[in-house]
């Protein structure tokens, strides 16, 4: 049998010494146990600063732990728990480095996860191999991105065994190997991650090959959804004992997003134009968002100084408000008297392309339907299955840091809006209120906003 030296990034391993396991397993000889992967050395380059770390809800919650204790695990090829948005899948995964995939991991994961075990590659990796996707047109809810399944060429009997998977996904995850070292179709499942990760998708694909790429290991990896012993999907409410029992770490996709928002420019300035209002002059910046792919405007009346605090509006567009003047709600109004306010005093209308709380514009409309019908504005998007406010203010701090901004006086009503912005590295030193005058189309709408989402009317 050929001999070929395995060498991860971090850490190496003898893959023939795996082969020479698959034989001893298929001539029924007892297995000796693998050794484990060496650790990966410590790393040169800082751990991610410490985000905030989420609380769990249910009758038997996950700990979340700061990410770089994550990653640190990660590090040293051990499993850990990565949960998606209760309001999205609401599922925990088991996830490890694909450079750390060995047959202990792959038996575990087998074992005590109970799902399909995935492979979740960067996309230049899945590219650069030319492995094709599993579908041209992809009609799986939340696209799931499968390529074709694929088995290691060499050492392998079925693929099935965790020797024999673990043999492939290390060779996946090793940049050296190409597509004639894999036969397809075969029992992994790579999945390519989108371009722009878990800040253009939050799912456990992108969550994996993100972490991966944070901790400097190879961006290829293990994920296999939890099930419970009576079939059904684990929810991070109920995982609290299993991840005691086992001694694993956990993460959700935010904390990734979060550390991503924080490390990253995410927003690129790409005009700056004068723009004249019946509410008065402006200078207009557009900035493009890496995030949304959108593009998001400021309007900047005086100059800014970074040492003095400045009036801002931070808007989120609503065509139907902003455009229409629509009664249903008040952000037109909103919209024109913060332009008013900051033509007289300077400052900066934040203009954020998201639409209808982050849900957008044909899902605001479904969601007017459902009030019609006699819910009222937060039921109307749960029943839609929305988060009630998924707007994303990093993306607007982000935008505010780069025109120079530190400190706000706020334009608003959402106190949502200031622990939004606050997290992003900007003091929000007072928060300024706009006062509508509510009349009979929107007065239960603004109530709405008053009594279940805490604006300050
Ligand atoms: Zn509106």
């Amino acid at each position: 049998m050929k001999h070929i030296e395995f060498t991860a990034t971090n850490g190496t391993f003898d893959i023939n010494d795996f082969i020479n396991r698959c034989d001893a397993a298929t001539m029924g000889e007892e297995l000796p146990p693998a050794p484990a992967p060496e650790p990966s050395p410590a790393p040169e380059e800082p751990l991610p600063a410490a985000g905030s770390v989420p609380v769990a809800d249910g009758p038997d919650p996950i700990t979340y732990s700061p990410l770089e204790e994550v990653i640190a695990d990660l590090r040293m090829g051990k499993l850990i728990l990565m949960t998606d948005d209760p309001h999205r899948e609401n599922e925990v995964d088991l996830v490890c480095a694909g450079q750390f995939a060995t047959p202990q991991n792959i038996n575990f994961i087998a074992t005590h996860a109970r799902g399909l075990i995935c492979v979740p590659m960067a996309h230049e990796r899945v590219d650069s191999l030319g492995l094709p996707m599993q579908v041209q047109h992809n009609t799986e809810k939340l696209h799931t991105a499968f390529t074709v399944s694929v088995d290691a060429k060499e050492g392998i009997t079925t693929g099935i065994s965790a020797f024999e998977r673990s043999i492939t996904t290390m060779k996946l995850a090793d940049p050296r190997c190409t597509l004639d070292d894999f036969v397809q179709p075969g029992h992994c499942f790579p999945l390519r991650a989108v371009e722009g990760g878990v800040i253009r998708r939050a799912g456990h694909t992108e969550g994996t090959v993100d972490i991966l790429r944070i901790a400097g290991l190879e961006p290829v990896g293990v994920c296999c959804e939890i099930m419970k012993d009576d079939g059904t999907m684990a929810r991070l409410g109920e995982m609290g004992s299993f991840q005691r029992k086992f001694g694993l770490k956990a993460c959700s996709l935010a904390q990734i997003i979060e550390h991503r928002q924080h490390t990253e420019t995410l927003v690129e300035r790409e005009e700056k134009v004068k723009l004249p209002t019946d509410f008065g002059d402006f200078d207009c910046y557009a900035y493009h968002s890496k995030v949304d792919g959108k593009t998001h405007l400021a309007l900047v009346h005086g100059e800014i100084d970074p040492e003095k605090p400045i009036l801002c509006r931070v808007h989120s567009e609503c065509l139907t408000g902003d455009v229409f003047a629509s009664r249903r709600c008040d952000c037109g109004s909103q919209l024109h008297a913060a332009m008013r306010r900051v033509s007289q005093e300077g400052g900066i209308i934040l203009y954020l392309r998201q639409e209808g709380r982050g849900i957008g514009l044909s899902a605001k409309l479904h969601a007017y339907k459902l009030q019609e019908q006699g819910y009222d504005t937060v039921d109307a998007n749960i029943k839609l299955g929305y988060a009630p406010d998924l707007r994303d203010y990093g993306v607007g701090a982000q935008i505010l840091r780069d025109l120079g901004v530190r400190h706000l006086r706020l334009l608003t009503n959402n106190p949502l809006k200031i622990q939004g912005l606050s997290g992003h590295g900007l003091d929000v030193v007072e928060h300024v209120p706009i006062s509508i005058p509510a009349h009979a189309e929107n007065r239960h709408y603004l109530d709405t906003k008053r009594d279940r989402m805490g604006h300050m009317i």
